[in-house]
């Protein structure tokens, strides 16, 4: 049976060292990852068990960058505090349900460097009327994501620097190894609640340092091993 229009396209992110592109199906998130982000925003830093929010998935959403490239991307409606939020990616490439932390590794095909764009403002207003935060994270544009680096060509990811940059002054500098959940046990905590299949995106979640960007900004974002990502906010 045909469409009664053209049915979306799922988005490819481009693999570092291949020509294949990576099919995108779902984008999770993880929320106040990092001891030092969660009392930045308020919140006792305490080991609260991780939650998820997610991501739309679809191309006007999700802005797929090369390494040599300068992408660009327009500041959002309605908001008057948009934020940055460096991430470390995990592509998983094995699905799986109630997967154990010992096993979560094979879960996984590679990295990647992703920017979780928050319209700060909408979130404090949601997070204070107990509403959910779609509007302040699943907006258009708002998942900029690097190369995938493939598990084998990605070495000592739990131990990388990540680092983000506005202008060239540095804003968020932390490491992999603070991580509240760490990537394994994220997985494991995300796969309770959902199936997971190869094509979901996990974004791990920020370290301390979010801040504001206006058009006119160059955010440049580095994850110690992938490859980084720079992002003109037009
Ligand atoms: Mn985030």
């Amino acid at each position: 049976m045909p469409y009664v229009f053209e049915p979306m396209k799922i988005v490819g992110l481009p693999i570092h060292g291949s020509d294949d592109l990576y099919p995108v199906r779902r984008v999770y998130c993880v929320g106040r990852n990092y001891a030092a982000h969660a009392r930045e925003m308020g919140f006792d830093p305490n080991r609260e068990p991780p939650f998820f929010f997610c991501k739309a998935n679809d191309a006007q959403s999700i802005v797929p960058i090369k390494a040599d490239e300068i992408a660009e991307i327009p500041y959002p409606t309605a908001t008057q505090n948009y934020h940055h939020e460096v991430e470390l990616v995990v592509a998983i490439g094995l699905g799986g349900k109630n997967i154990v932390v010992a096993d979560a590794d094979k879960h996984i095909f590679g990295y990647a460097v992703g920017l979780d764009m928050t319209r700060r403002d909408l979130q404090t207003s949601m997070k204070e009327m107990g509403r959910p935060w779609e509007i302040a994270k699943a907006f258009d544009f708002s998942a900029p994501i690097g190369e995938l680096h493939t598990v084998a060509d990605s070495q000592n990811i739990q131990a990388a620097d990540i680092v983000l940059m506005v202008n060239g002054t540095t804003r968020q500098h932390s490491n992999i190894s603070h991580l509240t959940w760490c990537v394994a046990e994220t997985i494991a905590k995300l796969s309770e609640l959902f199936e997971l299949k190869a094509g979901d995106l996990v974004f791990t979640g920020t370290p301390e340092g979010v801040g504001a960007v206006v058009k006119g900004d160059v955010m440049h974002a580095e994850i110690d091993g992938l490859s980084p990502i720079t992002v003109k906010v037009v």
